[in-house]
């Protein structure tokens, strides 16, 4: 049980402000809210120094 506010791991907005989807990585739980979760899908690797490991995240892409 937790009662603290999560926060966007890109741009820290709480989830009082925006909605934050919550996501798993390496075992350990983040949140992002639905702002930056494009960013999450699409350039991943703009949150490396965020999320460790996320510069090697699949991207998906409608190229191939
Ligand atoms: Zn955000």
């Amino acid at each position: 049980m937790s009662t603290e506010t999560h926060t966007c791991l890109n741009c820290n907005s709480p989830e009082d402000k925006s909605p934050l989807v919550s996501l798993r990585f390496a075992g350990q739980p983040h949140w992002i809210c639905t702002r930056c979760l494009p960013i999450l899908i699409h350039k991943p690797y703009l949150l490396a120094d965020k999320l460790a490991g996320a510069e090697n995240f699949p991207v998906t892409s409608h190229e191939d």
